[in-house]
């Protein structure tokens, strides 16, 4: 298979972006959908896969080159796997990702009373897609499993960060440094998958 040169990165999310740039073969010429100035499109598939191949399809008609899109999100068992594909929505128009924080809390304390004194499962998924025009090239699934933190902790990376414990590390992953990160969440292990596609 032709190895891809260039690659347009569908997202208007910096913090994706940036992640995803870095995980990315260094020979591959990367745009982003800045420098097309595209709006989203709306998202209105039922699964992280459906959203992401609506990204990658959409961005890749919009400029003629290969796309590579995600779509990721934090499902939480005890709140029926929510905020799930909603995850960016909960931010609210502004994506203002304290609020989002904020609504997890209150929907827990909702469901359950007692929830600090339990362990609250919890994983991101990505689904990584990509499209070249109407061409389906590559979907896949990656996720990173752990528990929501009692409070939020840590400044770094974005959206549900803060709230975020994966297994095996006591903290969340807004206190873990981010080349770390990188290497152990949903994006990652999704990425292991697509990259022979690349
Ligand atoms: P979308 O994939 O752009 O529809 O939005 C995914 C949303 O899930 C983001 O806006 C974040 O709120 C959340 N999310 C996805 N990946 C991460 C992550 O690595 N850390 C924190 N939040 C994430």
């Amino acid at each position: 298979m032709k190895k891809i040169s260039t690659l347009l990165i569908g997202t208007n999310n910096k913090g994706k972006l940036k992640e995803i740039k870095e995980l990315l073969p260094k020979r591959i010429k990367i745009y982003s959908t800045k420098d097309f100035k595209i709006k989203s499109p709306i998202e209105n598939g039922k699964t992280f896969e459906e959203n992401s191949n609506i990204k990658s399809k959409y961005f890749s008609k919009k400029t003629n080159l290969v796309c590579l899109a995600d779509d990721s999100g934090l499902e939480i068992d005890i709140l029926d796997k929510a905020p799930g594909i909603y995850s960016a929505r909960w931010g609210g128009k502004n994506s203002d990702f304290k609020k989002a924080i904020r609504r997890v809390y209150k929907e827990l304390n909702k469901k359950d009373k007692n929830w600090k004194k339990k362990k609250i499962k919890a994983r991101f998924i990505c689904s990584l897609s990509i499209h070249y025009l109407e061409k389906k090239i590559a979907c896949v699934r990656g996720k990173v499993e752990g528990k929501i933190s009692k409070e939020p902790k840590g400044d770094n990376g974005f959206g549900y960060d803060p709230i975020f414990i994966p297994n095996g590390k006591k903290l969340t992953f807004g206190e873990i440094y981010p080349r770390i990160k990188y290497r152990i969440d949903h994006r990652f292990n999704a990425f292991k998958k697509i990259k022979k596609f690349l």
